[in-house]
């Protein structure tokens, strides 16, 4: 809904899965609007993801995060398990420069 709890208790708890899963619920009318993230927040936050989602050997970013701290790459350049191509972006070209 765009709100953020804004200092209010909860007032109940949903569970679900046995317990397994549940969340805090809270009065919509105490609740305050969400923070707006700034360009510079999604800046910030783009940068972060991007160490943990890009391969250092052949330079794709992946839409998830690649297991970095045991393999050191991503799957296919540690033991050449095919990627699937829509599950990252293509490293950029090189900087080809036409000879005139
Ligand atoms: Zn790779």
């Amino acid at each position: 809904m765009g709100l953020r709890p804004g200092g209010a208790e909860p007032v109940a708890r949903i569970e679900c899965r046995g317990g397994k899963r549940w969340a805090w619920l809270y009065r919509i009318d105490l609740a305050k609007p969400k923070f707006a993230m700034t360009l510079a927040d999604e800046a910030t936050l783009d940068k972060a993801m991007a160490k943990h989602q890009t391969c250092g050997t052949c330079g794709r970013r992946y839409f998830h995060c690649i297991p970095l701290k045991p393999l050191g790459s991503c799957f296919e350049c540690y033991d050449g398990t095919p990627a699937d191509p829509t599950s990252y972006i293509a490293p950029p070209a090189p900087d080809h420069r036409l000879a005139a």
